[in-house]
């Protein structure tokens, strides 16, 4: 395996570009590899093979081609899972167990819509006796895919593989903090042999250059982003000057309503994972446990113990429980997050550092605070850390006005025995995903996306396809009989 990831155009594998930059392990310091960075140049040349690959090749047009080659790269993801898993730790700083499950979930996703790309379908209707409107589903061109080092496989394949299915060619941005990860993706790629050149084409970020190419590039169609909500904003600006399509996948601020009636250690234990998973540096995190007042203590206590019991250490040790943070500079951001509720609000248990020999990793124990003040910038912030407030409500009505309090509205989940109370409340919720007596459950299958600022357009299950498509409309006068 390469220690220098490269860009890959055209089917060929690339150093030029930028400088080289380094990629580092944020559990210890070291170096992983390094990686070439791209330039403007580069984008323009990719979206151009791209282009030519849309057109030229059989790619838009071929459903069961467009399979066979999903299936090869996902069998090749599959054959390389231990060697993708060991990166991810590697540079994101992640679990082992989590590393795997992304990388696991990316090949489960390839090959759903690899068997998707068969039924991409359009319909008929007949407007008026002999006049036939046929109204098709075309591929949109090519597609721009940006993608956040939180979760490298799964967020790649989540964009890449309904765009594959729908027959856009694609253009690749991986993100500088999981560089060789992504590398090791394209290995899988460039190695599957009924992919034609020029299909997928991949370039290394420099700073933020690439991205914005990306975005200017008038042979790109479709940009389909995740990341950040203020990056998300710069995005539909730089796209209005092409009028491209966006689909926008953003930041959350989830909340987690606990009532009365809830089983309290169902929802400890779901919500310790649903929190501190990734450290909690996943966008569908628990970000705001909402607690019916009778019971707050209560769970403030269960969670509490839960929290203080979770064993935080590099992700590559199998008794670590929760892995480090993506680099020291978030940690430096979160410690002040900390002080500041420590400030605002009431401090039910305050992370920090491991200290010891592991002063030197991005490490940082989980925080619960309480605060009530909804305007504040910690309730209205998205965190990105292992940092967690706990607020309180009356009622149901209550409780819903605190979780649509947010200019978010990625997930939620409601924690409840009242089977009525929890399709009422789920539904006065206004998050893309909602889930009940349990958090943080996500399937090929099932569309994700943000209400609000947290996005636009739907990942995953069909809908996913719809970002990558254009529909036209074929009218026909066949004409009657007789
Ligand atoms: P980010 O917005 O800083 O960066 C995301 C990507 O955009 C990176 O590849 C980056 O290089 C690129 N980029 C930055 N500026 C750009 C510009 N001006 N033009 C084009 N590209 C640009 O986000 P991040 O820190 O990498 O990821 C964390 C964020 O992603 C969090 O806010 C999280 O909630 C969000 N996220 C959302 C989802 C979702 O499904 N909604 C999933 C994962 C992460």
């Amino acid at each position: 395996m390469t220690h220098l990831a490269r860009h890959y155009i055209a089917g060929q594998w690339r150093n030029d570009g930028g400088a080289q930059a380094t990629s580092v392990n944020p559990a210890d310091g070291t170096i992983v590899g390094h990686y070439v960075r791209g330039s403007t140049d580069l984008v323009i040349e990719a979206a151009a093979a791209a282009r030519t690959a849309f057109f030229a090749s059989p790619w838009a047009a071929s459903p069961r081609l467009r399979a066979q080659a999903m299936f090869e790269i996902a069998d090749r993801l599959e054959a390389a899972k231990d060697e993708i898993a060991a990166l991810i730790v590697a540079e994101n700083g992640k679990l082992r167990a989590e590393a795997m499950g992304e990388t696991m979930a990316g090949v489960s996703e390839m090959r759903y819509y690899a068997g998707l790309a068969r039924s991409v379908r359009g319909t008929m209707q007949e407007i008026a006796p002999g006049a036939l409107s046929l109204f098709a589903r075309e591929a949109a061109g090519v597609a721009g895919i940006i993608v956040p080092w939180n979760a490298p496989v799964t967020l790649l394949v989540r964009s890449l593989a309904p765009a594959l299915a729908a027959g856009c060619t694609t253009v690749i941005k991986p993100a500088a903090q999981t560089p060789l990860v992504h590398a090791r993706i394209m290995q899988c790629i460039a190695d599957a042999p009924s992919l034609p050149p020029g299909v997928i084409n991949s370039v290394n970020e420099n700073g933020i250059e690439v991205g914005q190419a990306m975005v200017a590039s008038p042979d790109i169609d479709v940009i389909s982003f995740t990341g950040s909500s203020a990056t998300g904003r710069k995005i539909m600006e730089g796209a209005s000057k092409t009028l491209k399509r966006v689909g926008l996948e953003l930041g959350g601020k989830a909340p987690a309503v606990i009532f009365a009636d809830a089983d309290l250690d169902k929802a400890t234990k779901e919500l310790t994972h649903g929190s501190l998973n990734m450290a909690g540096q996943i966008c569908v995190a628990a970000a705001r446990f909402l607690v019916h007042e009778s019971v707050a203590q209560a769970f403030e206590e269960k969670i509490t113990a839960a929290y203080r019991a979770v064993r935080v250490g590099p992700g590559a040790d199998p008794a670590s429980q929760m892995g480090s943070l993506i680099d020291m500079p978030n940690q430096a951001r979160l410690l002040r997050i900390i002080e500041q509720a420590g400030d605002e609000g009431q401090m039910v248990l305050k992370g920090g550092p491991l200290g010891g020999p592991l002063n030197s990793g991005a490490f940082l124990t989980p925080t619960l605070f309480r605060i009530e003040n909804l305007q504040s910038s910690l309730v209205q912030d998205e965190l990105f850390g292992p940092i967690v407030s706990i607020e309180t409500f009356a009622d149901e009505a209550e409780a819903v006005a605190k979780a649509n309090a947010t200019v978010f509205g990625l997930a939620a989940s409601v924690f409840t025995a009242d089977v009525a109370r929890a399709m009422r409340v789920s539904r006065a919720i206004r998050a893309g995903t909602v889930w009940i007596n349990s958090h943080l459950r996500l399937f090929a299958e099932a569309e994700t996306g943000g209400f609000g600022q947290s996005g636009m357009g739907r990942l995953h299950g069909v809908e996913g396809l719809a970002d990558f498509l254009e529909t036209k409309h074929v009218y026909f006068e066949s004409g009657t009989i007789g």
